[in-house]
């Protein structure tokens, strides 16, 4: 089974993800897809969807609280009126871009476990990095694991190089296979793979070993090219 997952990071109006998740819904109701379907739409589009079995409405962010004083941020107090229980915990625009360090990262991890959410925790090494080589790069991305109960069962991993995230330059097949295969040796959890990944290519990443599926910004934000991505996938 192959987990297909839509990262809208900062796109869509309420009014054009309902219209998303009803045209997923239709085409998810009218074929029988086996695959598990993931969308994590902004919290201003957060809503009680009436989704079907396979199709999960996550968070992208919120804090490791359930109410209080942190200007800016929600919480499980706010997810609970959307029936949220998924999150995304630890992508790279997070990690690079808003500063959350790998304590921060860790203390959300044990927050939202405690409470038995689905968790997609990204991990992947910069640009600098990578150019060091692989046994670099796991290392890199082992120190991204600190403080992160790995045996936790609602736990989906996602790798996510970030030179490939946005930019079009999608990892090689056996950039993807070497750095999925050793973080599976270690670590036996469903694991996919983002950056750049798009219609023409996710049927040949998924089909990678040790690939379970697939975690997509810009490529899926459109909801003729995400049905495209999961029929290619099914
Ligand atoms: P792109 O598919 O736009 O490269 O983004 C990947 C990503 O960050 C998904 O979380």
């Amino acid at each position: 089974m192959t987990i297909i997952a839509s990262n809208f990071k900062t796109n869509h109006t309420r009014k054009s993800t309902a219209l998303f998740i009803e045209k997923l819904n239709n085409y998810l109701l009218q074929n029988s897809i086996k695959n598990e379907v993931f969308v994590f739409p902004t919290s201003t589009s957060l809503d009680k969807f009436n989704t079907i079995s396979n199709l999960q409405i996550g968070v992208q962010n919120a804090y490791a609280t359930s109410s209080g004083s942190f200007t800016g941020e929600i919480g499980t107090f706010q997810l609970n009126e959307f029936e949220i229980k998924t999150i995304l915990i630890g992508h790279s625009e997070r990690r690079h871009i808003l500063s959350e360090t790998q304590s921060q990262i860790a203390k959300k991890y044990e927050f939202y476990k405690s409470l038995g959410y689905k968790i997609i925790y990204c991990i992947g090494e910069p640009l600098e990095v990578k150019k060091q080589g692989l046994e670099k790069t796991l290392e890199y991305i082992y120190e991204q694991f600190d403080g992160i109960d790995t045996n936790y069962e609602n736990l989906i991993l996602a790798y996510e190089p970030v030179w490939a995230i946005g930019t079009g330059v999608t990892a090689t097949n056996d950039d993807i296979k070497n750095v999925h295969t050793a973080i599976k040796k270690k670590i036996n959890k469903p694991l996919l793979y983002g950056g750049s990944v798009k219609v023409e290519n996710v049927k040949e990443i998924c089909e990678i070993e040790n690939v379970d599926g697939a975690l997509i910004g810009t490529a899926s934000w459109v909801i003729e090219d995400f049905i495209q991505i999961i029929e290619n996938t099914k």
